[in-house]
């Protein structure tokens, strides 16, 4: 029988913009993906191994907090990545190593001829360094910068390794687990960048977030970002009148880029986020520079807003300096600076990899929905045609990535989070019986 549920909205703010049909679509899992689940429901092993989630739910939430207090700022994830090796080595894993680019990770070895499936969380936060990473607890709440993103995630990654330990479950394919660097701002995915340059016989992926175990989301956001920087000859603003100015040339670049129009579907957006400049009140400015960030969900998309925006800098420069008639040499001059490059992607709903995350949902008594487009590491292997989702960890959290309020997490029931991943990660790597579900995309 058919798994069905409830197919949310893309996208809230996409929503706001564009109303769109009231009844929710009906999302059905196929007979297959049903039929695999089911079976792994009646398994004693498996029915054991989720007690055992369970159970080793208080672990795992200290485990979190461990985590959670290890500072881990931006391009200075090391600390963590070395305490997260210790414990996947400690859990059994094989061949536990941290590459060159600081992700650590190990494999659990199925009995072979089965697709490689890769589970992991970000060890980085946004959190600078300085940053106390203290974490409180309050009427059954914990507080700390990065508590839930992604401290969620990496002890949701160890309780999942410590389930198939303890249940002995033999997999068909492998499972390498581990935790990825650079998944925040300006890391720009450079570590999932990498692990994926390195291993590219990998099948699929799995990335644990923090958020519900509800949603399924398979849809990635991409986003480019530049730094646009103008400089030109500068000057005293009463005697040097006449003169072009960098700030001028900035803000016709600007007039230039808000009336650009992108497409509503899929949602592509584009924000000024950040300008700079000048030195005086009584100076013709020499420098000024701006952020701008571009995102989609749709790579072509992407491609062509960054294709129309990119060249409104130097038409803003070229406005700036016909205006003032500047010779030659003598006018605002742009550089431009790519300072990130997230892939956007998509894949279909109905593939193996949603399927089975949706069905494991259902089969853990939960009203499973697909959720809206986001930017994770899942981001890189959809880009690239790998199947991969982004899943929640469990429990609840608020304040992720907030520097005035405290991020918190609820871990209420948060041992979900792992027993999605786990019943998930089963179906597409199969088990005793069971044919994997992840098709194999080497030969
Ligand atoms: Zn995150």
């Amino acid at each position: 029988m058919a798994i069905t549920g409830i197919l949310a909205s893309a996208g809230c703010s996409a929503a706001e913009e564009t109303p769109r049909a009231a009844a929710p679509k009906p999302f059905a899992v196929s007979d297959q993906v049903s039929r695999t689940m089911d079976t792994l429901k009646t398994m004693p092993s498996v029915a054991s191994a989720l007690r055992f989630l369970e159970q080793d739910h208080q672990n795992t939430i200290t485990e979190q907090i461990a985590l959670s207090e290890i500072p881990s700022p931006p391009f200075k994830e090391d600390r963590r990545a070395a305490d997260y090796q210790r414990r996947l080595t400690e859990l059994g894993l094989e061949n536990v190593r941290r590459d060159a680019t600081g992700n650590v990770y190990g494999v659990r070895r199925g009995t072979g001829g089965g697709p490689t499936l890769f589970v992991s969380a970000h060890l980085d936060t946004v959190f600078p360094e300085g940053t106390d990473v203290k974490v409180t607890q309050r009427d059954g709440k914990l507080y700390g910068p990065g508590i839930a993103d992604d401290a969620n995630g990496l002890s949701a990654v160890l309780s999942v390794v410590r389930a198939l330990r303890d249940s002995g479950i033999q997999t068909k394919g492998d499972i390498i687990f581990g935790g990825t660097v650079g998944e925040e701002g300006l890391g720009d995915l450079r570590g999932v960048k990498a692990f994926f340059a390195e291993n590219p016989d990998v099948d699929g992926f799995i990335t644990i977030e923090p958020g519900d175990v509800k949603k399924v989301v398979y849809q990635a956001t991409g986003s480019r970002r530049y730094k646009f920087s103008f400089t030109g000859p500068g000057g005293h603003s009463f005697g040097d009148f006449g003169r072009p100015s960098a700030i001028g040339a900035m803000g016709r670049a600007i007039a230039r880029i808000d009336e650009l129009r992108p497409p509503a579907q899929p949602k592509t957006t584009f924000t000024v986020g950040v300008v700079d400049g000048g030195t005086s009140v009584n100076a013709i400015s020499g420098t000024a520079s701006m952020q701008v960030d571009m995102r989609s969900n749709g790579p072509a998309e992407l491609d062509g807003l960054e294709r129309q925006l990119v060249p409104m800098a130097q038409a803003g420069a070229d406005d700036e300096n016909a205006r003032w008639n500047a010779a030659a040499g003598k006018g605002i001059t742009v550089k431009k600076e790519l300072i990130g490059d997230r892939p956007a992607g998509d894949q279909p709903a109905q593939s193996p990899i949603v399927e089975a995350s949706f069905a494991a949902s259902t089969a853990l008594g939960l009203a499973a929905s697909l959720g809206e487009a986001s930017s994770t590491d899942a981001n890189l292997p959809i880009n690239k045609g790998i199947p991969a989702v982004r899943l929640g960890g469990g429990g609840d959290d608020g304040n992720t990535h907030s520097f005035t309020d405290p991020e918190w997490f609820d871990p209420k029931d948060s041992h979900l989070g792992p027993q999605r991943v786990f019943l998930t990660a089963l179906a597409l790597t199969g088990a005793p019986g069971l044919d994997p579900l992840l098709p194999q995309h080497r030969p």
